[in-house]
């Protein structure tokens, strides 16, 4: 290490994961995809593959104990790792649990934690295999590494989108950002006034989208019955515009997408403008959706034209074309990836 100084802020959590990946050297033939994908992808014989991914959750920065009940932390926590494992069109099998506690926390509040982590597990139908457990100076720290199983040629990786490609999304978007904004602003009037009592009913969509997220394994399955295997695929936790940019990136491709075709609740639109958000910004760049963005090519979209839960939000184009928003008004607008800053 040099005297020299450089701020992680300077680099920003993708530009520091570059950084450090430099140096990396693949020293085993059985390691087929390293860093770069939502998991990464091991040769286990005969056509067949694990994919690994792992996620760290931190009191303070991805969860606030003051309105996150901790039931739903812990699905939260193993579903965030499902929905990397659905990103690779993989099963999930097992999984594993570290945990940091401090001495806040009781046996019955780590036993309501993982109450949660149990209800995922048979909602997902994975095995809780092992893990780690230590004291913690800062609150509550939790992570999670799950490991799924697939074909080596039914594998979808974020690199293989192709010019004329449909762009794909499930559900619904900008709904867990505002979530977050309805349960931050309900702290708020609380703390100020701890007599008043939160009012939440009305947003219970909203709120359980950033509570509760659930990984979509239901359109993994759905796409293999249909018999679609889509040409690029990654799940949506930073923000839809942040992750067109992941995928045209490692496709070397652009993209078009079209204001009216995104995916909006009307829950998370009303509520969108009762904060004084634009809704479109909400669909663009909020965080924590979890659900899949996927490409497939032309000749596959008959297959799933009538799908209840796929939207079709633009298409894929030649690198130099760019990234654009068409907006509902016909102006073509730079996408910017805006995606959640944490440092
Ligand atoms: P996701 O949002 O899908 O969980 P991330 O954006 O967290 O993925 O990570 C992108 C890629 O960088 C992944 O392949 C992940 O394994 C890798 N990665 C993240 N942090 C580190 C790290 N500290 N060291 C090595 N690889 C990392
Ligand atoms: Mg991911």
């Amino acid at each position: 290490m040099s005297d020299k100084r450089t701020e992680i802020a300077d680099l920003g959590e993708f530009g520091l994961i570059d950084h450090l990946n430099k140096k990396v050297k693949i020293r085993n033939s059985s390691s087929l995809k390293g860093i770069g994908d939502d998991a990464a992808v091991i040769d286990a014989g005969e056509g067949r593959v694990k994919v690994i991914t792992t996620d760290l959750l931190i009191e303070g920065v991805h969860f606030d104990l003051s309105y996150a009940p901790l039931p739903h932390l812990g699905f939260k926590a193993v579903a965030v790792n499902i929905s990397d494992v659905a990103a690779m069109n993989a099963v999930p099998k097992q999984i594993t649990v570290s945990i940091g506690l401090s001495n806040r926390f009781s046996v019955e509040a780590v036993e309501a934690l993982y109450e949660g982590i149990h209800a995922a597990c048979e909602h997902y139908g994975v095995d809780l295999v092992g893990g780690d457990t230590t004291a913690s100076r800062s609150g509550l720290v939790l992570s999670i590494t799950a490991i799924g199983e697939g074909k080596k040629d039914e594998l979808v990786y974020r690199n293989g989108a192709k010019p004329n490609d449909i762009l794909c999304v499930t559900g619904d978007l900008g709904g867990a950002l505002v979530g977050l904004q309805i349960l931050e602003r309900e702290k708020q009037v609380y703390l100020a006034n701890p007599d008043m009592k939160p009012e939440l009913d009305k947003y219970t969509l909203v709120t359980g989208r950033q509570l509760r997220p659930d990984a979509r394994m239901d359109i993994i399955h759905e796409l293999k019955e249909l018999g679609v295997k889509p040409t690029s695929m990654m799940d949506i936790s930073d923000g839809l515009a942040s992750e067109i940019f992941h995928i045209c990136k490692a496709s070397y491709v652009g993209a078009t997408i079209y204001e009216d075709k995104l995916p909006i609740d009307k829950q998370t639109f009303d509520t969108a403008v009762e904060l004084n958000l634009d809704p479109i910004t909400c669909v663009l760049n909020g965080g924590e959706d979890y659900e899949l963005l996927f490409t497939i090519s032309q000749e596959d979209f008959p297959k799933l034209e009538k799908h209840a839960d796929i939207h079709f939000i633009g298409h894929i184009t030649k690198p130099e074309e760019g990234k654009y928003l068409v907006t509902k008004s016909g102006t073509a607008v730079q996408i910017k990836a805006q995606g959640w800053k944490h440092f």
